[in-house]
């Protein structure tokens, strides 16, 4: 079973401040991780390979994004795959990319997505993706369960769930429930060390790509907090905060 894991370098947002007197997001000295959902994915693989056999790719097109992709490796990413993109790029680019990387990779069965970014969280590229390649698709799984021939996936809309089958290849979104990425141990944080890490530039797999969309400014939206602390005793300060988020419309 050959598994594609895309995964995307995103700057740590909990970590990101806003300047008050610009909007501007202070991007300066923020870290860099991989996007939260996208290691919902790749724990997603390890058990499918666990179960199945095969090797995983992880897959990104970012700039700089080797560290990153090392912690993919040490979770267990079999390579890596770094695709430097152009200086402006979008939802078309990216997808574009992604699209012929893999079929650079060559054969593979299942190509794992998150179901959106944590940073900018669009959720276009997984469709794109299999729209590009011309593969069925599964979006929002909930639950994977691959067997030699077939793929079963589950997803939860809140009141009903829907079961969803597909023969390979395929490509799928995970959603943030479906399981807990495990944490590396310190020998497979070493051992990624000795995993093989190509990179390729965005040129050598589509000449001269240009993005359709140009984001024009990018501006934060200063959250005030309300500093309301409740004094009195506790069950009358209970009733205060029920009241309050009754009236903001928080509770109903
Ligand atoms: C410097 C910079 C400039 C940009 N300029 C523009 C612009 O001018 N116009 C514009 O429209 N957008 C721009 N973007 C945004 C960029 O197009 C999007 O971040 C990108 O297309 C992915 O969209 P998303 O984050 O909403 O992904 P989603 O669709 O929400 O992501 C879903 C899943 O797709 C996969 N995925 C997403 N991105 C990648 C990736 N890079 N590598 C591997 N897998 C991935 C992951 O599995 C992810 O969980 C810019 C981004 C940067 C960093």
């Amino acid at each position: 079973m050959n598994i594609i894991v895309c995964a995307k370098q995103v700057i740590d947002i909990s970590e990101m401040k806003v300047d008050p007197s610009t909007k501007k997001p202070i991007l300066q000295g923020v870290p860099f991780k991989i996007s939260d959902i996208d290691k919902n994915a790749m724990e997603t693989a390890i058990t499918i390979k666990e179960k199945n056999g095969g090797k995983i790719t992880a897959l990104t097109v970012s700039s700089d994004a080797k560290e990153r992709i090392k912690e993919l490796l040490a979770m267990g990413a079999d390579e890596g795959i770094i695709v430097n993109p152009p200086d402006k790029y979008d939802y078309h680019v990216v997808s574009m990319l992604l699209a012929e990387a893999i079929k650079k990779i060559g054969e593979y069965d299942i190509v794992l997505c998150g179901e959106a970014s944590i940073d900018m969280f669009s959720g276009q590229i997984g469709p794109r993706l299999a729209g590009i390649l011309n593969i069925p698709q599964i979006a929002y799984a909930q639950s994977v369960n691959a067997e030699k021939d077939k793929v079963t996936c589950e997803k939860n809309m809140g009141d009903k769930a829907i079961t969803t089958e597909s023969t390979y290849p395929v490509l799928i979104t995970v959603t943030k429930e479906i399981n807990e990425p495990r944490l590396p141990s310190l020998m497979q944080i070493l051992g990624a060390a000795n995993k093989a890490i190509n990179e390729w530039t965005a040129d050598s797999l589509i000449k001269d790509i240009k993005p359709f969309v140009e984001t024009i400014e990018l501006k934060g939206v200063p959250m005030e907090r309300k500093n309301i602390v409740y004094k009195d005793d506790i069950d009358e300060s209970i009733n205060q905060l029920v009241e309050s988020l009754t009236k903001e419309g928080v509770l109903r």
